[in-house]
């Protein structure tokens, strides 16, 4: 089947900028990356750019700043007691540390390092960034009654949480 809303994807992908230097990649897991279409499971241009594709498919795409995670704005900085972040060890900056926000959890950037507090970044680190996705497409199945009613996709064929 085609790629539409309410399929379960099964993809790998390798990420890199447009320089071509890698970022991240889904070929060093043992599983391919799985979503479920239609519900913002994955970055905007991203999933525009499956939709309609099928099993086999293998082809690149750029993705706009705008389309990926966004501009970078600056002043995002959240100063935050370094016994907040006691559970992350020994602190570097360049580190990225899981923090709690307005938003919920999220992904922070450590900026600076003092006696007690420390500076995180709260911008996305792919945030002002246009981002490359060499894709391949593993599987395209129906999603089950209960990935729909979650908005997400189940490992094993629908039936693992
Ligand atoms: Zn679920």
């Amino acid at each position: 089947m085609k790629i539409e809303t309410n399929a379960v994807v099964a993809f790998h992908y390798t990420l890199t900028d447009l320089d071509g230097k890698e970022i991240e990649t889904s070929r060093t897991r043992a599983q391919p990356q799985l979503y479920l279409h239609g519900h913002k499971g994955l970055i905007p241009g991203l999933e525009t750019a499956l939709e309609g594709k099928s099993a086999g498919d293998q082809f690149d795409v750029t993705v706009a700043m705008e389309l990926a995670y966004g501009p970078r704005v600056e002043g995002r900085v959240q100063r935050v007691p370094l016994k907040r972040l006691a559970k992350a060890g020994k602190l570097s900056v360049g580190q990225l540390v899981q923090v709690q926000s307005d938003q919920g959890s999220q992904v922070a950037v450590v900026k600076k390092i003092g006696m007690t507090v420390a500076d995180l970044d709260l911008n996305h680190p792919l945030a002002g960034k246009a981002l490359k996705f060499a894709i391949e497409i593993k599987d395209v199945r129906a999603a089950t009654e209960d990935e729909i009613k979650h908005g997400h996709a189940h490992g094993d064929g629908g039936t693992t949480h």
